[in-house]
């Protein structure tokens, strides 16, 4: 099939040829993850805001044209995309910035960011017939694949770590999927997990490794600048674990300059767990690459120590003039009732971290009072009760008598 896509290495620019097998850059092996390049010159004038429009769709498949997607067959039938962006004048108020808006993608089918990756990953699966699909998560990109592989009608595989919350093991369990659960965190799920595919020869949806999957996400990005009518955010706080998301974000803001539609990059934020952060530790020294290292924090998405997408991650931070935040896990907490109570968004430790990281740049003084911003929450709040309640007090236990009632609430109650 004739392309409108090549595949360039993001390390030293080589395009290897499109195939269903080919993941990485055969040069630089795993770290030569590539980008998905269309021809913009031939897209120049063609592809525009009326054009997402003009599609009629309210989901991902809006930004067609600007995806690897080559059969619409191909398509899994989920809703996916277009979450929305809630302005929240209480939090602007609060932190002394002009805008801020809160993109809720917990509202998406399998309740993650994660979705629009395997919308696009399964579809690429059936472009080049795949016979089955399998992936290592640290949850929500398993979840999220087991739905749209059922949908589609496609064999799963999916190796977590054995610490992965129950709810996201419990949904990859009702969608089908066959689940690995994997004695060690991520890293080693993910080694193994490569090993089982080229073993049994399935498709790979690995985060980073897959490069339809940095497409898929970027169309949070493209929301956002419609969402905002073109105004586009001075700057966007979004977490970082591989580093799929904020490099999907990148990639969205680079296509739109690309295509003449926006002047400049958005300043990309990264936040990650102060517990977890080899990002942040290698864009703070200025190193050229990422230092994989072992470290965890109770924002299980984000527990990721050897991110695969260092490339992209760094790169979307430097290009953009962006910067990487660090916060703690009590910080991530404290950020999840804040937002839930102050947005109404309730999101997973690692939906939050955003949150935490622009709560903390913000009190340091380090945003303009003229700035728009836009915190992404990338995962629902349900999908970790566990971890929930810890942010939160226990509730009242009464028994059912007015008398108790009255002398555990009477001092409370207004
Ligand atoms: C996967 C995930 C992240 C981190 O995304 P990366 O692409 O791995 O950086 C953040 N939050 C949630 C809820 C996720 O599922
Ligand atoms: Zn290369």
């Amino acid at each position: 099939m004739a392309e409108r896509y090549m595949l360039r290495c993001v390390l030293c620019g080589a395009s290897p040829k499109v195939e269903a097998r080919v993941y990485t850059c055969p040069r630089c092996g795993l770290d030569g993850t590539l980008d998905v390049c269309y021809d913009m010159s031939a897209l120049r004038g063609r592809v525009t805001g009326e054009t997402f429009e003009a599609s009629g769709r309210r989901d991902l498949w809006r930004y067609e044209s600007l995806l690897p997607v080559a059969a619409r067959t191909s398509i899994p039938p989920l809703q996916v995309g277009w979450t929305p962006l809630y302005a929240s004048a209480k939090l602007a108020e609060t932190y002394g910035v002009a805008e801020v808006h809160v993109k809720d993608e917990g509202r998406n089918p399998t309740a993650s960011l994660k979705d629009r990756a395997s919308a696009v990953g399964v579809a690429k699966a059936l472009d080049f017939e795949q016979k089955a699909i399998a992936c290592a998560s640290t949850g929500n990109a398993a979840s999220s694949l087991a739905g749209f592989s059922a949908v589609a009608d496609l064999p799963c595989y999916i190796f977590v770590p054995e610490r992965a919350p129950a709810a996201k093991v419990a949904q990859l369990l009702v969608y089908g999927a066959t689940v690995v659960l994997v004695r060690g965190n991520y890293a080693v799920a993910f080694d193994l997990a490569t090993w089982a595919i080229e073993r049994f020869g399935w498709y790979n949806r690995n985060c980073a490794i897959n490069p339809y999957l940095v497409e898929g996400k970027k169309t949070c990005g493209l929301e956002i600048a419609e969402q905002l009518a073109w105004r586009m955010p001075h700057r966007i706080f979004i977490s970082v674990g591989d580093g799929c998301c904020i490099s999907g974000l990148y990639k969205a803001f680079r296509d739109l300059v690309d295509l003449g539609l926006i002047d400049t990059l958005p300043r990309l934020v990264g936040v990650q767990a102060e517990g977890c952060a080899p990002v942040a530790e290698a864009f703070d020294a200025g190193a050229e690459r990422v230092t994989f290292r072992s470290g965890d924090t109770l924002a299980d998405s984000i527990a990721v120590g050897a991110p695969r997408n260092w490339a992209k991650a760094l790169r979307a931070v430097r290009e953009s003039r962006g910067d990487m935040v660090r916060v703690t896990d009590g910080e991530i907490l404290s950020a999840m009732t804040e937002l839930a109570r102050t947005a109404g968004v309730f999101g997973e430790p690692a939906g939050v971290t955003a949150f935490a990281g622009f709560r903390k740049m913000a009190l340091a003084g380090k945003i303009g009072r003229d700035e728009r911003v836009v915190i992404v929450v990338t995962g629902n709040g349900l999908k970790d009760v566990d971890s929930a309640r810890k942010a939160v007090p226990e509730p009242i236990l009464v028994e059912p008598d007015p008398e108790d009632l009255l002398r555990k609430l009477g001092n409370i109650a207004r």
